[in-house]
């Protein structure tokens, strides 16, 4: 039975829409089944009561609720959602109308128009929940003040009109800035989560990917590379003889040639690449869809760039270089063992003198 309750709650519920759409459907959910029920049982009353119109405005009511419920598991798209709750928003607000105009039971039936801010604002929002109370209120005011005489089937008696409005006004500010500060506080929210999620995955020095956000995107790599079966390379940077300008320099300045270096490199690369910091000195380029032949000749020119443009530290022109080690990623490998190889190209690319590029598949000839 739980089971069943939760099932019907979460129904449409799904992990690939934000959360805020997620609470807005099992709150539909929740609503709809709240008012499917209370018109129904109020219905099946008026019909045993005789009382047809009554019990036919309810029917449909109900009916109206199960279809705007459905609607948004149905078509589980942006505007079944939006169709959905504008259904239950004009269902509550003609039903609460009607009960303005009949009066309800002994002139109770006024009492129900409290439910409207609180629902219209919660499922419209701050903008377009305003607009609808705003012309729900000139509805109500017509109706209570200038067309009585004609469609009011009650009668109230003025201090009862005017303290309902003014009530009703009230409720609706409130909830107004009530919705406006939650949307406001859940932007704040997802903005913070947004500013975290990007600070665990970037450098702070060269606002490259750091070591986790190049691993996240080596997994990603590869689960396209098992779909596809098309090969992508990892490649390994390490600046040539860095601990000089370190010594020579001063570690700030050092910084300073590293967010050069990163920035040099970012300009040679195609969209689709990424590159990391992948510690200290060294940088991590990945190539998607890029077999080793074709990410040594994109290396290569990498790499003559870097040598070509000295960089302008103090005004003063200080030429750089680096090594780089690449591999390969295809179905009969791993990333980490196309790490491990691409680093053992980068020490042979150390040892060989410097400032060149230097492939995995090459040191298996050797
Ligand atoms: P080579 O790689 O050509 O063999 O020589 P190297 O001088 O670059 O040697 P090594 O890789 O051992 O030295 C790396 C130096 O980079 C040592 C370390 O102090 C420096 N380093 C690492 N991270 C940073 C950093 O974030 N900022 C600065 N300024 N220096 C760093
Ligand atoms: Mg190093
Ligand atoms: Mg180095």
């Amino acid at each position: 039975m739980i089971s069943r309750i939760k099932l019907y709650v979460y129904s449409g519920v799904s992990h690939h829409y934000r959360d805020e759409t997620n609470r807005r459907i099992v709150v539909v959910n929740l609503f709809a089944a709240v008012g499917m029920s209370i018109t129904f049982l109020l219905g099946m009353r008026a019909l045993f009561a005789q009382e047809l119109p009554l019990a036919i405005i309810l029917l449909i009511a109900s009916t109206v609720f199960a279809v705007s419920q459905q609607l948004q598991i149905r078509f589980r798209s942006p505007a079944a959602r939006t169709a959905s709750i504008s259904l239950l928003i004009s269902c509550l607000m003609v039903l609460t109308l009607l009960l303005l105009v009949t009066g309800g039971k002994d002139n109770t039936g006024p009492l129900w128009i409290y439910l409207v801010p609180p629902v219209t604002m919660f499922f419209a929002g701050f903008v377009m929940g305003m607009l609808a109370l705003l012309a729900y209120t000139i509805v109500s005011a017509v109706l209570l003040f200038a067309l009585d005489d004609i469609l009011l089937l009650t009668s109230y008696t003025y201090a009862f009109k005017s303290r309902l409005l003014y009530s009703f006004l009230t409720v609706s500010f409130l909830s107004a800035f009530y919705e406006y500060s939650r949307q406001k506080s859940y932007e704040t929210a997802l903005y913070l989560s947004d500013q975290f999620e990007r600070q665990a995955k970037h450098d702070h020095l060269t606002q490259l990917l750091n070591r986790r956000g190049a691993q996240q995107c080596l997994e990603r790599e590869y689960a396209r590379l098992q779909r596809s079966e098309r090969p992508f390379s990892v490649a390994i940077a390490d600046i040539d003889r860095f601990k000089t300008i370190n010594d020579t320099l001063g570690h700030e300045k050092g910084d300073e040639v590293l967010k050069q270096i990163s920035k040099i490199f970012t300009s040679r690369l195609r969209g689709q690449d990424i590159l990391a910091r992948w510690g200290g000195e060294e940088f991590m380029f990945i190539f998607p869809e890029t077999d080793e032949a074709s990410a040594v000749k994109a290396l290569e020119q990498i790499r003559q760039n870097l040598s070509d443009s000295p960089l302008n530290i103090n005004n003063l022109k200080l030429p750089v270089s680096s090594s780089f080690g690449v591999c390969e990623v295809n179905t009969n490998n791993t990333v980490s063992f196309a790490i491990k190889q691409a680093d053992k190209a980068l020490y042979h690319a150390k040892d060989t003198g410097r400032n060149n590029v230097v492939a995995a598949s090459s040191l298996d000839q050797l």
